[in-house]
């Protein structure tokens, strides 16, 4: 099928591209999801706005202790060893890799995961996990949402429709954090059936701070609270990676059924992996 009939824009400022959203256009990024769905005939927008020509959207920056990344920043950046310093860029190098295949990430961009709000995006989950918070721009001014507020369903998010979502921003993550990232999928290009990744912290043989992200294990991405919570003040071991892995599945997830994973072989995937990516951020 070929879209239907639309405008396009390319606007030069953020500014430009604000009025555009304002008279209804929608934004056009790395175009991976959005030109799926216009050629599906999902979507219809009458008018799109290209914000591949503004410069400055592809700024990556690490001040403060914070990393933001701007709104055209391709997923194939996080692929570089040394674009993002530290576990969180490990962590990220580790989750990028199961995003769909070369070609995609050459062109998508992080921040048009966040805005499309598939519920098995990996960068969703980690959003949430890592406590990002996402600055969104409209002709009203500027305003920044806590991931944790942000996804409100499947495709589905805080954002209003004239908001351009310009830049996330993640607290870098201690050095002595240990992170992973593991995915279950029916094919090498399929969305995750669930993805998890972890970050933990242990000192003196406790673990001090657990943060886990959970991918298609409900209508949105999670954070695992209730298995962070069992985590915290236990020392690492393969039974206590395990029994978090059961929270996870039974407490803080609610997957619903697909046609190849009814809900309880999903909890079961979500219990395995949950124990496995805790195993890997912290070997015992
Ligand atoms: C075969 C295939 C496999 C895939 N596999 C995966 C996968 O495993 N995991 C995964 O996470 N993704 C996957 N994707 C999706 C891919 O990662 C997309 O790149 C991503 O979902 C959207 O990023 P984009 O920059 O391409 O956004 P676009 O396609 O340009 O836009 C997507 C939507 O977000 C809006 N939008 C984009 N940027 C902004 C912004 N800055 N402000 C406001 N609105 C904005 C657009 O208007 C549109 O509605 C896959 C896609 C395909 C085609």
């Amino acid at each position: 099928m070929k879209p239907t009939a639309f405008d396009y824009l390319a606007p030069g400022t953020v500014g430009e591209a604000v009025d555009a959203l304002a008279a209804g256009a929608q934004v056009l990024a790395g175009g991976q999801s959005l030109l799926l769905e216009m050629h599906l005939q999902r979507v219809h927008p009458n008018l799109v706005a290209d914000i591949n020509h503004i410069p400055g959207l592809d700024a990556l920056t690490v001040a403060d202790g914070t990393l933001t990344v701007g709104a055209l920043v391709r997923h194939k950046t996080f692929e570089s060893p040394g674009a993002v310093p530290g576990p969180l860029g490990d962590l990220f190098g580790r989750a990028v890799a199961n995003i769909a295949h070369p070609p995609i990430r050459a062109r998508g961009t992080m921040v048009g995961s966040l805005a499309w709000a598939h519920p098995a995006s990996e960068w969703c989950a980690l959003a949430v996990a890592l406590d990002a918070v996402v600055e969104l721009r409209s002709t009203r001014g500027t305003r920044e949402v806590p991931a944790g507020d942000y996804f409100l369903g499947p495709f589905r998010t805080a954002r209003e429709p004239d908001e351009l979502l310009t830049a996330v921003r993640y607290p870098l993550l201690a050095p002595d954090t240990g992170v992973a990232f593991t995915e279950h999928r029916r094919t090498g290009f399929s969305f995750a059936q669930v993805a998890v990744g972890a970050a933990l912290t242990i000192r003196d043989g406790v673990i001090t701070e657990a943060r886990i992200g959970l991918a298609n294990c409900a209508d949105r991405p999670l954070r695992a609270h209730a298995a962070e919570r069992a985590l915290v003040g236990s020392g690492p071991s393969s039974p206590v990676f395990a029994r978090a892995g059961e929270t996870a599945a039974e407490q803080d997830a609610a997957p619903v059924p697909e046609p190849y994973a009814d809900v309880d072989y999903r909890r079961h995937v979500i219990a395995v992996l949950v124990a496995r990516t805790l195993r890997e951020a912290a070997p015992v």
